[in-house]
């Protein structure tokens, strides 16, 4: 194949001839149990670097492990022309642990039945990995001149504690003219989409005590102060529990509006309210109008409450006073927001109004804005046009991935999405998968991807 020769049908016919191979190298990848929270998995996910090192190797390219204080990184190669473009795809190996008992096979055994691939870890994100990388054997074969770099990582389901470290201890090897991400999920089959912003997130403790011990809610109750219920108060005046809307002042004085291009582009996308109920088992919604669902989980920041500590919790009930409470809450943020000064609010306000409450602060994560226009921008859209035959929509994600932000800021670079995991696939839910639709797509949508970029 030659550079003009990467049409569709060149590309169907090249994924075709690969399929067997793809498939053996996703069987390799997903028998191989990667669980990064599991510390008596710490050799797989060694055994799963070396794999994916000797996949490099055994196909052209040069690969290296990168050590972190935690897992390693992995860093696969293919060209090193200092004149050329460097484009870099960054994938994780590792997989959340599979023991739900509703698995109907052996989640660590890879099952193929027609076009779909069941196991552990196929679309999250061994199987997307394996299409970015057939899709650069593609682009090679025909000669596109661009430098293609993999960062592969393998702790990625436990929010990434050494990522940051590794990219800035391995900086000199890392350089790239840009970012890729396949990771993300679509909204719906044979409608492509990119998120181009992520939430971040900001924990905190409400914790309050007032007595020793438990009292008599008959001998001192009235005068005695309740924790509980004082807390319950503090948590009403922060967040409306009906509507959900935060009450302190000035706390979405940061929050970027999505543009109306934007919100356009949100209500092409295939997204249903029916569906997005049904996939995560939902009785009731806040709101059952598309759009605002929308806004509510991509373009507003929120607050929760995730869990209450403190009283009798056993069967009936117990006349105590409970002598101390604590509340588990966070905030999701959205663009332009950040962390510091959100938390600052929050104590603020608190110290203002209850001054004995105390404020514990939890992890947090930046959220992330994602471009929309430009050249790589403009990239991913065509890619995808190209290889679904269907025009992809700009997104946002509400959930966080903490390793985007942190490539962006240590390694300079703008960060694209070029996902191909659909929500039937069960990110993290028992009976993972992913199929040969998406998967030979992905594999034409980035050998197109990598020509395009290679001439920006
Ligand atoms: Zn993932």
């Amino acid at each position: 194949m030659d550079a003009q020769a990467l049409t569709r049908d060149a590309l169907t016919a090249f994924a075709q001839a690969n399929r067997q191979a793809f498939e053996a190298e996703l069987r390799t990848l997903v028998e191989i149990p990667s669980v990064s929270n599991d510390p008596e998995r710490a050799g797989d996910i060694r055994r799963c670097a070396e794999a994916a090192v000797d996949l490099f190797r055994r196909n052209g390219g040069e690969a290296v492990i990168l050590e972190t204080t935690g897992n390693p990184l992995v860093l696969g190669r293919f060209g090193e022309d200092p004149a050329l473009p460097t484009v870099t795809v960054y994938n994780h190996l590792d997989v959340q642990p599979a023991n739900e008992p509703e698995w109907t096979t052996a989640p660590f055994q890879m099952e193929i039945d027609g076009d779909t691939y069941k196991g552990r870890g196929t679309t999250d994100d061994k199987g997307p990995a394996l299409a970015a990388f057939f899709g650069c054997l593609a682009a090679r074969a025909a000669g596109v001149p661009l430098n293609i770099r993999f960062l592969w990582e393998l702790e990625e389901e436990i929010g990434s504690p050494s990522f940051q470290g590794g990219l800035e201890k391995h900086r000199d090897l890392l350089g790239t003219d840009a970012i890729v991400v396949s990771d993300t999920v679509w909204i719906t089959r044979g409608k492509p989409s990119t998120p181009a912003g992520l939430r971040g997130l900001k924990g905190f403790r409400l914790t309050l005590e007032t007595a020793g011990h438990d009292l008599h809610s008959g001998v001192v109750g009235g005068a005695a102060r309740n924790p509980l219920t004082e807390l319950m108060s503090v948590v009403a005046a922060m967040v409306d529990g009906h509507t959900g809307k935060v009450k302190i002042p000035h706390f979405y004085r940061k929050v970027a509006k999505p543009s109306r291009k934007e919100l356009k582009e949100w209500a092409r996308s295939g997204f249903t309210v029916e569906t997005f109920r049904k996939d995560h088992e939902i009785h009731s919604l806040r709101t059952d109008h598309p759009l605002k669902v929308m806004k509510r989980i991509w373009g507003k920041p929120t607050m929760e409450v995730h869990g209450v500590v403190g009283g009798y919790t056993g069967p009936g009930i117990k006349s105590a006073v409970p002598p101390r409470a604590e509340v588990k809450m966070s905030c999701r943020l959205v663009p332009d927001m950040d962390e510091a000064s959100t938390f600052e609010l929050i104590r603020n306000f608190v110290a203002t109004h209850f001054p004995d409450v105390v404020v514990h602060e939890e992890h947090g994560l930046a959220p992330f804005k994602g471009h929309v226009t430009g050249p790589y921008a403009e990239a991913v859209k065509d890619a995808y046009a190209f290889a679904f035959g269907a025009p992809c929509c700009f997104t946002r994600e509400g959930g966080s991935i903490g390793a985007v932000k942190t490539m962006e800021d240590v390694l300079g670079c703008e960060v694209y999405f070029l996902g191909l995991s659909l929500p039937s696939h069960g990110y993290h839910a028992p009976n993972e998968n992913f199929d040969w639709e998406q998967a030979s797509g992905g594999i034409a949508a980035f050998a197109r991807y990598f020509q395009t970029v290679s001439g920006i």
